[in-house]
């Protein structure tokens, strides 16, 4: 017998079936969030769904779940070894017409943290083992219901924060990056066997086949490659979110420009300067955009010893920020403090330059700040709500402008290194190609750029690239 892998033992698996083979233990977990609520969800998958549902669900109407076809639902009574628990409704799955592709069946009940847990234990006491992170969507993985890369984008879904990530989630979950993934994988495949067929008959006139052609395709499919891994960088601002911190000196506004954002109050104004002494974060959306936000320390130079720490660690995010809102007061000319910022820690930033206060009379040198940054934009920061300006700047300044929602988009890093290593293994090939070495090296090169693809939609993701896929998961999905 093979050796296997914990996880898989976990499964149920004894090492002699094919990875495709359904796990033979039934699961079960709380798929709504932990907390009161309208409605808790228990969800069970597996072989024994039905007969351990039933052990725990009785129908009012009398109907045994064993005879109700998929998609449909009864009305009942849940109930542990302990008596009654709540009533509620029991829908069936059949499979492979599950989001599984395994019999389920879903229990929804009050959505108190009490009733859902019992409803759970009681599904454990008729024999389901807890699910793991992710279960769920590892079985509709497992089970040829969505590859790798489709099951990445269901977090997408869950966690989106906005129309568009949404919709970049949805494409991604119907499968539009892997059919290009996998039309990429058919053109190399197609390659790759050109290659071999010419390599061992040499003398062989084989059709379409020349080194240049042979160039040209590797070149596209490196292009497309990475144009993946450019529209991810530019499009994460969108579906992750990016790291902005807010800095100025002292009184400019940078709490109160926080807390326009937050849409509360979130961060303490006051006009003491140094009043914000820590760093206070919070996302937002700004449009399109999730920005991960720090309201830092006032910088400017200071003897009080609590300031200072805040100051050093107000520079420190904003040396790995993504996005910096430099706040100014346009009441006031510029001062020493305000060139030193300018010069330290927006050089060489993606910086927006935001001139608050502009409710006052207006005495900041405006030419010098539209000179010196590329982003400029006027607030009054005691306004409810940021001016729509500020929101393009911002849409602006991290590439989210011409964010298509209906391109493919990756799903987080691990897909985007897989596009990297993709793209790196042709350049190598085209280069050897162009060089004139033997084409032994060009296919191995295919060959690896094929490995990454088919590890990015998991058609050979090795078992700690899935686990680690779905170890990110919530509970019960
Ligand atoms: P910080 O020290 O840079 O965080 O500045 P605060 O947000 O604490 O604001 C300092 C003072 O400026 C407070 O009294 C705010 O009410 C005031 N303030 C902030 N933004 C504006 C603005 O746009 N217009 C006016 N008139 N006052 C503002």
């Amino acid at each position: 017998m093979q050796d296997v892998s914990p996880i898989l033992k976990y499964y149920g698996f004894n090492g002699n079936e094919s990875m495709k083979n359904p796990p033979n233990k039934t699961i079960s977990a709380i798929s709504t969030p932990a907390g009161p609520g309208g409605v808790g969800l228990i969800r069970i998958s597996g072989k024994d769904a039905i007969s351990i549902a039933q052990k725990v669900f009785t129908s009012k109407s009398g109907r045994q779940l064993a005879e109700m076809k998929g998609y449909t639902a009864a009305y009942g009574e849940m109930h542990d070894s302990q008596g009654q628990l709540d009533d509620g409704i029991a829908l069936v799955f059949r499979a492979p017409k599950s989001y599984t592709g395994e019999d389920m069946v879903e229990l929804t009940c009050h959505g108190g943290g009490f009733v859902t847990q019992s409803v759970l234990r009681a599904t454990y006491e008729a024999g389901a083992v807890a699910a793991g992170p992710g279960e769920f969507t590892r079985r509709a993985y497992i089970n040829d219901k969505m590859d790798l890369a489709q099951a990445e984008s269901v977090m997408n879904i869950i966690s989106a924060s906005g129309r568009n990530a949404l919709t970049a989630a949805k494409m991604a979950h119907d499968g539009n990056l892997s059919r290009l993934c996998d039309s990429m994988a058919d053109e190399l495949q197609t390659l790759a066997a050109l290659i071999t067929a010419w390599t061992e008959y040499p003398d062989e006139d084989i059709d379409m086949f020349s080194t240049e052609s042979v160039i040209e395709k590797l070149t596209v499919i490196r292009k497309n490659l990475l144009e993946l891994v450019k529209r991810y960088d530019t499009g994460k601002s969108v579906t992750e979110g990016v790291n902005t911190v807010i800095c100025g000196r002292p009184n400019v506004g940078k709490s109160s420009v926080m807390n326009m954002l937050a849409g509360k109050y979130l961060a303490i104004v006051t006009d003491i300067p140094g009043t914000t002494r820590d760093v206070v974060s919070m996302s937002v959306r700004a449009g399109q955009v999730l920005l991960h936000l720090s309201d830092t320390a006032g910088m400017h130079d200071t003897d009080d010893k609590i300031e200072s720490i805040g100051i050093d660690l107000a520079r420190q995010k904003a040396e790995t920020a993504e996005l910096i809102l430099a706040v100014f007061d346009g009441s006031e000319k510029l001062t020493e403090e305000d060139y030193k910022l300018i010069d330290s820690v927006c050089r060489d930033k993606n910086v927006i330059a935001v001139v608050n206060k502009m409710d006052l009379p207006q005495l900041i040198e405006r030419d010098f700040i539209e000179k010196n940054f590329r982003y400029t934009v006027s607030t009054n920061a005691t306004d409810d709500f940021p001016p729509d300006s500020l929101y393009e700047m911002i849409e602006k300044a991290v590439g989210a402008d011409n964010f298509d929602p209906y391109s493919e988009m990756l799903a987080g890093e691990r897909q985007r290194m897989c596009c990297i290593e993709a793209a790196e293994s042709l350049n190598e090939a085209i280069l050897t190609l162009r060089d004139g070495m033997t084409f032994d090296t060009v296919e191995v090169c295919i060959e690896s750029a094929l490995s990454m693809l088919f590890e990015l939609t998991g058609k050979s993701a090795r078992e700690e690239i899935v686990a680690s896929v779905f170890k990110n998961f919530c509970l019960g999905k």
